[in-house]
């Protein structure tokens, strides 16, 4: 109610201009069917597993029904896409349905698949069930890892036919649509606000920043040139604190775009996104992105800083201070080189500060580029490792070698002279052996949802077999609890998955 919403009551595409959202209608579908629903997610917005089993709930996470009292509205921003200004872009295929207020926190409800919007531009609104099961367990994955991120309540069959490819013979392929229900506390971001400093509307961007302070980030007071700073300062602070996450997990999100990146710092738009398995920083699983790699692992704090960069020239005109702004975004990149570090060093279980640990971590991660090494297996196996027996390194982590032939003589080396400063710096360390690993196995995860994983989900979700969604979102709850009866999963990527990451469409 207190933001401008846009005075035409239709779905068609159109640029709109001086709104913030648009009011839609969900798109009615041929046949419903709930596939999944997230138990905690559930909880957290106030209702049973029987809520979740009556026609009621298919019908409103479908779309085919609107709950009283409600108005859904998709949202209008721009974006920076691959570094260029794209213009209005906007929720071209999702619909937020309402808001829940339930244990003193806030949950937007937003469908994503429902149909078209005034933002579609030339695509459908649709979304296929492959890429629907990547987000709907790769965003619960991810929070159960701890890291900032927007959530899945509900995964559906529309019983639509969607088109997405066209194949080699000219022949359409129709793939089965879906429909998920994904919550936050927002969904607003970094181009809800460019697309108003694009357009020179300063009211509305105005308003939509006091309304995000209002309602957000309530601690930082009334409008003034001072909150509006603070407010950049904490959404700088949140996007580092994200990108740190990815960074320790090997999540690489792929396309961190501007009108991908949340306001709030929670990890959004699970599409082209992938898992490292061999520690690679140039890596990025986004195929459209393959040639000048914006996106790869390496590259995503950087990435991070452009994007924030970008936002405070949107919100420039209500502070019009160069100097503090940029001094913010200085400040991005030193806490960033602290962080990364503080990480690092979490990760190889060291709890004191030593002045040699920048070279151990430098080195070591020179030579987990020397041959394909699984950053995940590599990382768990490593809290095994005891400074007592240095010569025995190479055994504790073999698992992770793709080529364990391709471990030269001089790369062996290069590993027995890591692990014997490893072990010295250990020596230095105050906690016990059965300590450091307890606190390295909770920050190195056993169990991610490597790309082969959520692809096998896929294959079976196509022949009508859906268990092994179930079986994973429940395997990547306790992504840190060794579960010996899913080893299987704590694997590497085997052969035939190589380079087989999924598509975002
Ligand atoms: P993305 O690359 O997923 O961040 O999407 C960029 C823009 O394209 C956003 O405005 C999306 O809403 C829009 N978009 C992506 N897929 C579709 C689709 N199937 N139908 C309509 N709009 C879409
Ligand atoms: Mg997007
Ligand atoms: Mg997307």
């Amino acid at each position: 109610k207190e933001l401008p919403a846009d005075p035409i009551l239709k779905n068609s595409r159109r640029q709109v201009e001086k709104a913030c959202f648009s009011y839609v209608t969900p798109k009615k579908t041929a046949q419903p069917e709930m596939l999944h629903v997230s138990p905690e997610m559930l909880e957290n917005i106030g209702l049973s597993k029987e809520d979740s089993k009556t026609e009621d709930f298919l019908k409103v996470f479908t779309g085919n029904a609107v709950l009283p009292n409600t108005k859904p509205y998709a949202m209008c921003y721009g974006g920076y896409q691959f570094g260029n200004w794209a213009g209005q872009l906007g929720d071209g295929r999702a619909i937020n349905l309402c808001e829940v207020e339930h244990d003193n926190k806030n949950w937007a409800l937003q469908l994503k698949g429902s149909g078209e919007t005034p933002y579609s531009r030339s695509a459908d609104g649709l979304a296929v069930l492959r890429s629907s099961i990547r987000e709907y367990l790769c965003s619960e994955a991810m929070f159960h890892l701890g890291v900032p991120t927007t959530r899945a309540l509900s995964l559906a069959l529309s019983g639509d036919q969607v088109l997405r490819d066209v194949l080699y013979n000219g022949n359409p392929e129709y793939e089965k649509g879906a429909i998920v229900c994904r919550t936050a506390e927002s969904f607003l971001r970094f181009g809800n606000y460019q697309i108003f400093a694009a357009r020179q509307d300063e009211k509305s961007l105005k308003t939509l920043v006091d309304y995000t302070i209002k309602h957000h980030f309530k601690d930082l007071g009334a409008p003034s040139k001072e909150t509006y700073l603070a407010f950049f300062r904490e959404v700088s602070k949140r996007t580092l604190d994200m990108i740190i996450h990815w960074q320790r997990v090997g999540f690489v999100h792929g396309v961190m775009n501007t009108d991908n990146m949340s306001i709030l710092g929670l990890t959004i738009d699970y599409g082209p996104y992938g898992w490292l398995e061999g520690f690679d920083f140039g890596w990025t699983p986004n195929t459209t992105d393959r040639q000048h790699k914006r996106y790869r692992f390496g590259n995503q704090p950087n990435m991070g800083l452009w994007n924030l960069l970008q936002l405070a020239n949107a919100i420039y005109p209500l502070i019009d201070d160069a100097p503090a702004l940029e001094a913010i975004l200085n400040a991005y990149q030193s806490n960033f080189d602290q962080a990364s570090f503080k990480m690092m060093r979490s990760k190889l279980g060291l709890q004191t500060e030593a002045d040699s640990d920048k070279v151990l971590i430098q080195d070591l991660e020179d030579i987990l580029h020397l041959t394909e090494t699984d950053m995940t297996i590599f990382f768990r196996n490593l809290s095994g490792f005891e400074k007592e027996k240095p010569t025995e390194g190479i055994v504790v982590v073999q698992d992770a070698f793709y080529k364990p032939e391709a471990l030269t003589v001089e790369i062996k080396d290069r590993w027995s002279q890591w692990f014997e400063n490893y072990a010295n710096r250990l020596n230095q360390e105050p906690v016990s052996y059965p300590e450091r690993k307890e606190k390295m196995n909770a920050v190195n995860p056993k169990y991610v949802l490597r790309n082969y994983m959520a692809q096998l989900a896929i294959d079976a979700a196509d022949t009508g077999d859906y268990s092994l969604i179930d079986e994973l979102f429940q395997l990547l709850k306790q992504p840190y609890a060794e579960q010996p009866e899913h080893v299987k999963w704590f694997a590497k990527r085997p052969e035939w998955a190589r380079n087989k990451v999924g598509c975002s469409m």
